[in-house]
């Protein structure tokens, strides 16, 4: 190497910011992974001489199109699609799809770019990718999502496949919005195929999916904590967002003996200070679709207060962010500090600021990325494409028990990282390294791609 891996890594950054002006969030992403690998670098010259830092920056391919459809007053409507395939050096292209009015090029391949590494974590053979649309489903009717999803559908077969590209869900998107993409590409190409994961466990999804994302945070949490000699039994929780991984976050960890005192959604949160009620929870959010202030109207106990950023003032041993990205920001992980948080562990994707990571690791809070904290989700799909391949079904206990143990994998796989390249502790520097290496190894492998 002609230089040294910091200037390696310096120079690799200033071109993925010269490269992607207008795209924030993935530029944070990559910074973020670019400060804690420098090690995994410096013991590696030969990545310098095969470009990997360029190759792992820049997605393989990346789809924008445009979904036109008809809402009920019958006038035509049009929102933009994404599909980034970011890297397949581990296997076919895996990563969910988001439907939010602020998907655009940056969040979708901020989102792809750490589904890759988030995937080589869990050491199953799978590529990253991430996709989704503008679209905003809040408000729309049954009928309208569909037509929606139909014209998504009618766009996204093309590139997606059983060994192909494999989507799943993520925010706006679940088993609903899984269920009417899957019936289209089903007529399109006249093909059951399993081109999809979150599908209903009826006609070939898998059991704990729908929990996975949210059940795997806490089998995380579980090792970070136990770990360091505590237990989730008695803890307080904090919660954001009242969606499907904070919800079956909320439930494992009520399992376990914790007391969720606080969830949110996107206009204010709610605090419970007896515990919030999961059967009530579910039932607003997932049944009836409805905002969080209805739970504080039907629990008198409870109070609602406007503002989501709220929720990480509230006094908790442990926070978990499972809404959506830079949710905590520097202020807020201070608050956490000055009340004594011991642990934030990420259901979201990069939830956290790299200023706030700053601001817990100088507090000494225990710290559970999300690339390797909510890889359930995505393991748990990984289980499902066996299933689909084997056209087996197995149970919701063989299936939570494998999450789980592949949730201690991976704990103990970041764990012996951060050890291994003189980070003992550091959970974050652990995951990013790990994940590279995989990648970057495999990368090389398979030649100039
Ligand atoms: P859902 O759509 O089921 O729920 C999202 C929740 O977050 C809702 O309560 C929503 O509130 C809230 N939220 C969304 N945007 C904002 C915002 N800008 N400010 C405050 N709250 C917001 O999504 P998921 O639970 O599936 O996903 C949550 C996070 O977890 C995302 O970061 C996703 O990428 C990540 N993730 C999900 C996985 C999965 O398997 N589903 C796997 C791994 C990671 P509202 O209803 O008001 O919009």
């Amino acid at each position: 190497m002609n230089m040294t891996a910091a200037q390696y890594l310096e120079s690799a950054l200033a071109v993925v910011k010269k490269q992607n002006p207008h795209q924030p969030e993935f530029v944070q992403a990559v910074t973020e992974v670019f400060t804690t690998i420098r090690p995994a670098v410096e013991r590696h010259p030969e990545y310098f001489e095969h470009c990997i830092l360029e190759r792992l920056t820049e997605p393989e391919r990346v789809a924008i199109f445009r979904i036109p459809w008809q809402d009920d007053r019958g006038r035509i409507r049009i929102n933009r699609g994404y599909r980034v395939r970011f890297n397949s050096a581990l296997g076919p292209y895996k990563g969910g799809l988001r439907f939010h009015p602020t998907v655009n090029l940056s969040i979708s391949k901020f989102l792809a770019f750490e589904q890759t590494l988030k995937n080589a974590l869990t050491n199953l053979p799978l590529g990253g990718a991430k996709g989704g649309s503008d679209f905003d489903p809040k408000g729309k009717s049954d009928n309208e999502v569909m037509r929606f999803c139909q014209s998504f559908s009618t766009e996204v077969y093309r590139f997606i496949g059983p060994s192909s590209d494999v989507p799943a869900g993520d925010i706006g998107v679940g088993v609903r919005e899984v269920g009417y993409i899957f019936g289209q590409h089903k007529r399109i190409t006249g093909e059951f195929e399993y081109a999809l994961t979150g599908k209903d466990v009826k006609w070939g999804g898998s059991y704990v999916r729908k929990q996975a994302t949210g059940y795997g945070l806490i089998y995380f949490l579980h090792e970070m904590l136990q770990e360091n000699g505590r237990t989730l039994d008695g803890l307080r929780l904090s919660i954001s967002g009242s969606g499907n991984v904070a919800i079956y976050a909320a439930e494992k960890a009520q399992e376990l003996g914790a007391t969720v005192v606080a969830m949110s959604d996107s206009t204010g949160y709610v605090y419970h200070p007896q515990g919030i009620r999961i059967e009530l929870m579910k039932q607003l959010k997932e049944g009836e679709r409805k905002r969080i202030s209805a739970y504080a109207d039907q629990c008198s106990e409870a109070e609602y207060h406007e503002g989501s950023s709220g929720i990480w003032a509230i006094p908790v041993d442990v926070a978990l962010p499972c809404a959506t990205q830079n949710e905590i920001d520097a202020d807020s992980a201070r608050k956490m500090a000055d009340n004594g948080v011991i642990c934030v562990a990420e259901g979201a994707n990069m939830p956290t600021t790299n200023e706030a990571i700053d601001v817990l690791h100088d507090a000494g809070i225990m710290f559970g990325p999300g690339k390797a904290a909510n890889a359930g989700g995505v393991a748990t799909s990984a289980l499902e494409m066996s299933q689909n391949s084997l056209r087996l079904q197995w149970s919701f206990a063989e299936v939570d028990a494998r999450l789980k143990t592949i949730m201690q994998n991976i704990y103990w796989l970041c764990a012996r990282t951060a050890e291994e390249y003189g980070q003992p502790g550091d959970l974050d520097t652990g995951a990013n390294i790990a994940g590279f290496i995989k990648v970057a190894d495999a990368t090389i492998e398979q030649g100039l791609v």
